[in-house]
């Protein structure tokens, strides 16, 4: 790990660290020193508080308290092994979610997603907590659900938004009938060729 970020750290005004946002969390209290690394209190935005050592923040070894798990651990391999001892954020879900349903064939829903040419940008793929802190600064909460404003577009930051789960039924059945009407439209129209 990169400890030449130490140094620089005692001469800041820590004053100025606090309310400073590092994936997401955000440091409410400096905690002091400990074996000679600073120790600060952060909230993350899933609500827990957590004491970090302000070097791992500054490397972003650490950009959760740990209900998200950073990108570099490969969930998506580790799929089938996932008994992670602490809680995972609802976005870490929503992510691996986005992931199944455009990359892994064997997902049902793959055949609307993947097999249709939907994906995720290159920002959000390997990287759950920039698509979770995305998420957070555009107005997602518990209960709402992410949605493609372009339904043939991919996953990325011009094309979603979050709505609430009947909003989404609504839309769905609203797509459904447009689509029905469509095709008995076609057909009515072979028919009369
Ligand atoms: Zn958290």
């Amino acid at each position: 790990m990169r400890a030449s970020c130490i140094s620089k750290t005692y001469g800041e005004g820590l004053i100025k660290l606090i309310g400073k946002r590092y994936g997401l969390l955000t440091i409410v209290q400096d905690v002091g020193v400990k074996k000679k690394n600073r120790l600060v209190k952060c909230r993350c935005d899933c609500g827990r508080t957590k004491t970090i050592q302000l070097r791992s923040l500054k490397s972003q070894n650490t950009r959760s308290c740990g209900c998200l798990r950073d990108g570099k651990i490969g969930a998506l391999n580790r799929t089938h092994g996932m008994k992670g001892t602490h809680k995972q954020h609802p976005l870490y879900l929503v992510w691996r979610g986005i992931k199944t349903r455009c990359f892994n064939p064997r997902c049902k829903a793959f055949k609307t997603y993947g097999a249709r040419g939907i994906t995720i940008c290159a920002e959000w793929k390997d990287d759950p907590v920039a698509f979770a802190a995305w998420c957070l600064e555009h107005g997602w909460k518990p209960g709402l659900t992410i949605e493609r404003i372009d339904n043939d577009g991919d996953y990325e930051p011009s094309n979603c938004e979050f709505i609430s789960k009947s909003e989404n039924t609504i839309r769905r059945l609203r797509r459904e009938q447009r689509d029905r009407e469509h095709f008995y439209i076609l057909a009515a129209l072979s028919m009369a060729a």
